[in-house]
């Protein structure tokens, strides 16, 4: 699942749990004293990410802010001005809110790689079972809080508002 599907699905909210925000929260603070810095472009050059930017528009109402596979983070350049727009955010501010959201599926990622073959946060943040489509969720909200966490107090508390609501909207 990708960064725009999570604000639009409220697939995330159906799995609304105190666990993810903490444990988000606490992936981005560890990252960041790991690497010393809360720029979000050096933590993924020293994460050893790749960033790629991507000039693709998407398709008619699909809209995709970012992707995360196998070390590479794509952004998508074109689609950052509606997210900006939609936050009432400086563009540079919402690619970086983008960037760390992806990087968050990075730094899940490498947690999960460490500890076949199920990681521990899975089952952590998932003690009422383990469908794939929970686990996607539980993901997703980690990641959000990692990126929220991540930008701070750079991120002004309105674009904060609308972005909880993404996230927290269960019905
Ligand atoms: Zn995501």
């Amino acid at each position: 699942m990708n960064f725009g599907d999570t604000l639009r699905s409220g697939q995330a909210g159906k799995a609304v749990s105190p666990q993810c925000k903490q444990f988000g929260e606490s992936k981005a603070s560890e990252l960041r004293s790991v690497h010393e810095t809360t720029d979000v472009w050096e933590l993924a050059a020293r994460e050893g990410v790749t960033v790629r930017r991507s000039d693709w528009d998407g398709v008619d109402r699909l809209r995709l802010f970012g992707t995360y596979a196998d070390g590479v983070i794509t952004l998508y350049d074109a689609q950052i001005p509606a997210l900006s727009e939609t936050l009432e955010i400086e563009e540079s501010l919402a690619t970086e809110l983008v960037l760390a959201h992806e990087l968050g599926h990075h730094v899940l990622d490498a947690s999960e790689l460490a500890s076949k073959p199920r990681s521990p946060w899975r089952k952590m943040l998932s003690p009422w079972g383990s469908s794939a489509e929970t686990e996607r969720a539980i993901e997703e909200q980690a990641t959000h809080w990692f990126a929220l966490e991540l930008l701070g107090d750079r991120l002004p508390e309105t674009a904060r508002r609308k972005l909880r609501r993404g996230v927290e909207d269960t019905t």
